[in-house]
């Protein structure tokens, strides 16, 4: 193996780490992303600890608008690469309801506990068969100098009858998984990041991650992809 060859290979860990911003002021996907980029050779930066106060409108018609909206200000407003999630829960039921709203269900100041209850009221006569949903998970990476690549993870399952268990965040508790056994809420961070929609959108975005790194170690000539 030529030596262009061998440091192609390692370049990624024998090079300082470029810095990449969370561009996220929800402390659950910061939880999430640290686990789920821990491998991806960029040490990860949260608006917070930067100074960085943003508050991007999602007016996009999209997961994909709308992450590209959050990652582009923020990289924008930073200088550095960053890295925004779109996402939202899917109900077949209710036609896809709350969707790309999931956050501003029932008015943003609501709280999660309230759309919960609001939602299931919704369900109450939908028998179990037909309780199916998916969670949804666009993510959006804007380099400093005007790049933007996409990757989408989605999982599957179904609504429970009531809410149950205390991790995660959002609509965990009424997201049940697999053969229905445990809520999303029931499960620890390493276990949800094993079948999350974020997890297999952020698997896609830790390689092209991991490129970016790459390329952009072997000079600016290598860093347009
Ligand atoms: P966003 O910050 O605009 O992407 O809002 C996403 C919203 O979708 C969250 O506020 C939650 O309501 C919901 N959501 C997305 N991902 C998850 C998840 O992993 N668990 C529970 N709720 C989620």
């Amino acid at each position: 193996m030529s030596l262009e060859d061998r440091c192609r290979r390692e370049l990624p860990y024998d090079f300082p780490m470029p810095n990449l911003l969370l561009a996220t002021n929800n402390q659950g996907k910061v939880r999430e992303f640290r686990e789920l980029l821990a491998g991806c050779g960029w040490e990860l930066v949260t608006p917070a600890a930067i100074g960085l106060a943003l508050e991007v409108d999602e007016t996009a018609d999209t997961y994909a608008g709308n992450a590209r909206l959050k990652a582009e200000a923020f990289a924008r407003a930073s200088g550095l690469t960053a890295l925004a999630d779109d996402s939202g829960l899917e109900i077949d039921a209710l036609g896809g309801a709350p969707g790309l709203h999931s956050a501003r269900y029932a008015g943003r100041d609501t709280t999660h506990a309230d759309k919960m209850t609001l939602l299931l009221d919704a369900l109450r006569d939908v028998p179990d068969e037909r309780r199916t949903a998916r969670f949804r998970a666009v993510i959006a990476i804007a380099t400093g100098d005007g790049r933007l690549l996409l990757s989408e993870g989605i999982c599957e399952g179904r609504i429970s009858r009531a809410p149950r268990g205390a991790g995660g965040f959002g609509y965990d508790p009424i997201f049940l998984v697999g053969d229905g056994a445990f809520t999303m809420a029931e499960m620890d961070t390493a276990a949800k990041n094993r079948i999350s929609h974020r997890a297999r959108a952020a698997a896609a975005a830790c390689d092209t991650l991991r490129t970016l790194h790459h390329d952009d170690a072997a000079g600016p000539a290598a860093a347009r992809i």
